[in-house]
């Protein structure tokens, strides 16, 4: 069927009557002022940047469903997941974290997992990643951190100096270095990698009983990575690699999914468990918190436009249903604070009205009015203040989570350091890495670290020691470090080291 012919108009809907010559005094100019055309057209232009993601600002995005496999609502109330069968539509947005809009797809960072259950009971959002831990448990780091993986203040390069102090400084972090530094680290694309929760959850059935949980979102494509040598050439011959092969993927009706599995961990559980099941640094091992089924992930639809979908989707982690809520992990306390307020500054404060953002399959009913880009009626002349005798919404205390104890002294408790800290990332070099696996890890680490200085080489190399000899042995054999003092640091307190390696 031919398309109807359609008329060019303004913002504003008048007709635009030519729109390749400007309005001028005579065939050579001045432009007049009375253009107004054109001085909207350019004034619209002018602003069409918005804000840059502060982290997370390369991303690409598609919808599609979820579906319950397994019965677990002996866990949780959610409505999403009453029953097997039962499907939920779902954006999902794939990014890097510390790259610019216009970063490579291809370079080594965790990668981000953010996807949006459009329920009945409300958006849900898990703002995930692709590794199950992060590199820091208190969220006072943060900023400090995402500072280390940007540019240098001065030079505005990447700086591996400002990298590996952190890191070194902050050995909480060697756990996730150790995965950032596996090929995991640069997946082969966004469809060939897990998502997790990384942080715990609390989940809360019918009756009010709750439990901790774990989400991991495991690739049905399989694991696939970029080596060093791979991604550093897709760097060059195909930066937006990863979001080029998701739209393609899609468009050809080659739909990528994933099992969703949870680990479940009792209160009681959680309080006896070998370290603090709410640190994120920390994974729960699969032998005491065995993961089981959920239901499944598809992704089958495309966005019709890249601004209006994907750059302008807002996820938190704050988002709950009723049947899930937070933990006390300190580092989902922060974010809990900081999606939401990064978005009002990127989208202004009525950002959940975004086509994108707001309910799809319930509808959304308070008090909130006014606020720049209001883009609905406003909740047009019903009451506009809470408690009211005019029939407005009322809060439903059923839509309580069930209470739970926290108690202790306020002060900044600090994360004691200890060897337990090393401990998943040399069951991770040891136990699950191939010797392929090890030998790029290394390789990759030495590529990036030998860009430092050898003091924090030295500091670096002596806690990856720590997490396992021959992980410290061959890391410093790839930089060339003496083995003994490598050794030397290693046996330190981290404050001792710290102070060996001042410089
Ligand atoms: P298991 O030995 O039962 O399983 C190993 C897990 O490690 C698998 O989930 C596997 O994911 C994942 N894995 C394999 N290679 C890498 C890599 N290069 N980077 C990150 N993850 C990888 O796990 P355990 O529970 O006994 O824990 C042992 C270690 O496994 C942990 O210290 C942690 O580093 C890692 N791990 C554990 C997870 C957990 O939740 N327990 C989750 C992810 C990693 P896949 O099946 O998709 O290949």
């Amino acid at each position: 069927m031919a398309r109807k012919k359609k008329t060019l108009t303004t913002g504003f809907g008048m007709p635009v009557d030519n729109d390749l010559n400007s309005v001028t005094a005579g065939v050579k100019g001045p432009v007049l002022m009375q253009d107004v055309h054109l001085v909207d057209k350019l004034a619209h232009f002018d602003r069409e940047r918005i804000p840059e993601r502060v982290v997370h600002a390369k991303g690409a995005g598609a919808y599609g469903y979820f579906e319950v496999t397994h019965d677990v609502t002996k866990y949780t109330r959610a409505k999403f997941l009453s029953q097997v069968g039962k499907q939920t539509e779902v954006f999902l947005r794939f990014s890097t974290v510390g790259g610019e809009k216009g970063s490579a797809d291809s370079e080594r960072d965790p990668r981000g997992f953010a996807l949006k259950f459009y329920t009945e009971e409300g958006n849900y959002d898990m703002v995930g990643n692709n590794t199950p831990v992060f590199f820091i448990r208190d969220p006072l780091k943060f900023p400090d951190f995402i500072h280390t993986q940007k540019r240098n203040p001065a030079t505005n390069l990447k700086d591996p100096d400002m990298f590996w102090d952190f890191l070194s400084l902050t050995p909480e972090s060697i756990h996730q270095v150790t995965i950032l530094f596996s090929d995991r680290g640069t997946p082969r694309s966004y469809r060939h990698m897990n998502g997790y929760s990384s942080h715990t959850f609390m989940w809360y059935n019918a009756k009010g009983e709750y439990c901790w949980v774990q989400l991991h979102f495991k690739t049905e494509q399989g694991i696939q990575n970029f080596d060093r040598q791979e991604a550093e050439h897709m760097r060059g011959s195909d930066p937006d690699c990863t979001t080029r092969d998701l739209f393609e993927a899609i468009e050809h009706g080659d739909y990528p999914s994933w099992r969703l599995e949870v680990q479940i961990m009792t209160p009681e559980q959680a309080q006896d468990y070998r370290f603090d099941p709410f640190d994120i640094t920390k994974v729960w091992f699969h032998a005491d918190f065995p993961p089981m089924d959920v239901g499944r992930l598809v992704l089958n639809r495309n966005p019709e436009n890249y601004f209006a979908e994907v750059e302008q989707a807002a996820f938190s982690p704050g988002n709950f249903v009723p049947g899930i809520g937070p933990s006390p992990d300190k580092m989902l306390q922060g974010r809990l604070f900081s999606y939401h307020d990064t978005h009002r500054h990127r989208l202004g404060p009525n950002y959940h009205l975004l086509p994108v953002n707001a309910p799809k399959a319930c509808e959304m009913q308070n008090y909130q009015r006014d606020g720049s880009m209001r883009l609905d009626n406003n909740g047009g002349g019903d009451p506009n203040y809470w408690p009211n005798s005019f029939g407005g919404p009322n809060p439903d205390p059923k839509a309580a989570p069930p209470p739970i104890d926290v108690s202790g002294m306020a002060a900044r408790h600090a994360y004691e350091l200890g060897d337990i800290d090393f401990e998943q990332a040399g069951a991770l070099y040891s136990r699950v890495m191939s010797d392929e696996d090890r030998a790029h890890l290394i390789d990759n680490i030495v590529s990036h670290l030998s860009g430092a200085q050898k003091r924090l080489q030295l500091r670096q190399t002596a806690l990856f020691f720590k997490a396992n000899a021959d992980y410290g042995e061959r890391v410093a054999k790839g930089l060339g470090l003496k083995l003994d003092e490598v050794k030397r640091l290693a046996k330190m307190s981290q404050e001792e080291r710290v102070r060996a390696t001042a410089g």
